[in-house]
């Protein structure tokens, strides 16, 4: 079967056709800039040339019309007609505690994840927008909902509560809920076929590490904990957000500073992180080690806290779990960055970990990294939420 995936923002679209068979990529793109000037889509076949093309899109169902026209492009379109497209599978990021698995869409459904709207204001609606764009574009092509928050479902009450009134958890559901769950579920069972290894056995840190980080305890299979809140704001510094803070800096910075809430919000969620650790140098972790390796005080500070950080986590989980079998870095800089990688594996002599910096070298493919007598095995597994979210649909339907 052929599996449309859609990922929808609130003015971008990426999406990827999906051979569920072969789970090789037909082709890929995204739309950009939906609903505001000089809107853009960017389609790339497979083995093909990409192209970029500048063109209006005031609304998603104008974005999700032009995907569907270049996918069937008789020039560089990969199916002949829609009828080929057996189903589509979204990402939704909040599943709140109604959904801890993959769903068909139907009515009730799009209710309930409308009902998670006030848990993920800026990410929900959008997903909304783009389900519903999808449907009157290709109505009898059945749709999956995959949620970022469904993998973390299985979080003890111990992991999941806020040390808050218990009142506001039964009003307003104000717990822990993590996110990039559909990238730990994915990169943790990776590691343990790539390893040969019981998935049930294994305990399994799996550290995703990109624009936005977060890190997971898979004890035997199961999240046990994660580091990403009620909110993707919460856990480790990422490249714009703060991550763990005092909460009583928010009120603090008011004052001084003489902002609202939402502005302080938008300081912790867009000029926080590496990016305002650095002195506004970058977000970038390519930036940041060019910078560590110059000398850089700005990138050396943001390179140091960043990884102190994650290894701090991955301490805590190993704690949480009573042990750890593996370590899994994956997501844009987990994957690529292996400076970033040697650094926090430098805290991490008490879990016997060893690095072979020839494999800490490698890129791109699914890689053990430590030596073969390391106590803990740490591995690099490039993460791949498409095929996760296409192999999910395929299942449910
Ligand atoms: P997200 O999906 O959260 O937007 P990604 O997982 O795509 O993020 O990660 C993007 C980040 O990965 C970039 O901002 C950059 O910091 C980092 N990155 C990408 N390529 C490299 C590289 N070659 N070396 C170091 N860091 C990289």
């Amino acid at each position: 079967m052929k599996v449309l995936v859609i990922n929808c923002g609130s003015s971008s679209l990426k999406f990827q056709l999906i051979d569920s068979e072969s789970e090789s990529c037909l082709a890929k793109g995204l739309c950009e800039r939906i609903g505001i000037e000089g809107s853009m889509i960017t389609y790339a076949p497979e083995g093909g040339e990409k192209e970029k093309n500048v063109t209006p899109m005031p609304d998603h169902t104008e974005a999700i019309r032009l995907v569907l026209e270049a996918l069937t492009n008789s020039k560089t379109g990969v199916v002949k007609s829609l009828d080929e497209i057996g189903a589509v599978g979204h990402r939704v990021v909040h599943g709140g505690e109604k959904f801890a698995q993959s769903v068909v869409i139907d009515d009730e459904v799009m209710k309930a994840i409308e009902e998670c709207n006030d848990l993920a204001p800026l990410h929900n609606p959008a997903n909304l927008i783009g389900i519903n764009a999808c449907k009157a574009l290709m109505p009898k092509t059945p749709m999956v909902a995959v949620f970022d928050t469904a993998f973390h479902q299985t979080m003890p009450e111990e992991a999941y509560m806020y040390g808050l009134p218990y009142e506001y958890y039964k009003k307003y559901k104000i717990r822990r809920y993590g996110f990039h769950g559909t990238s730990h579920s994915y990169v943790s069972k990776r590691a343990s076929e790539v390893l040969g290894m019981s998935y049930e056995n294994l305990k399994i840190v799996v550290c995703h590490l990109g624009n936005g980080a977060s890190v997971s305890a898979v004890k035997h299979g199961r999240c046990v904990d994660t580091s990403m809140g009620l909110t993707p704001l919460q856990g480790l510094i990422m490249g714009t957000r703060s991550g763990d803070i005092d909460p009583a800096i928010i009120e603090f910075l008011a004052h001084k500073e003489n902002k609202s809430i939402d502005e302080i919000m938008a300081v912790l969620n867009k000029k926080s992180g590496v990016l305002g650790l650095s002195d506004n140098l970058s977000s970038d972790f390519r930036d940041l080690e060019e910078g560590y390796h110059k000398g850089d005080e700005n990138a050396i500070r943001a390179m140091k806290t960043f990884c102190y950080n994650v290894a701090k986590y991955i301490g805590a989980y190993a704690a949480a779990m009573n042990g750890v079998d593996v370590i899994c870095f994956t997501a844009g800089v987990g994957e690529n960055a292996a400076l970033v990688r040697t650094f926090i594996c430098e805290y991490l002599g008490y879990l016997g970990v060893k690095i072979d910096q020839e494999a800490n070298g490698k890129r791109g493919e699914d890689t053990v990294i430590s030596t073969i007598d390391s106590k803990t095995t740490v591995m690099v597994i490039p993460t791949n939420e498409e095929l996760a979210i296409a192999r999910e649909t395929v299942k449910l339907l």
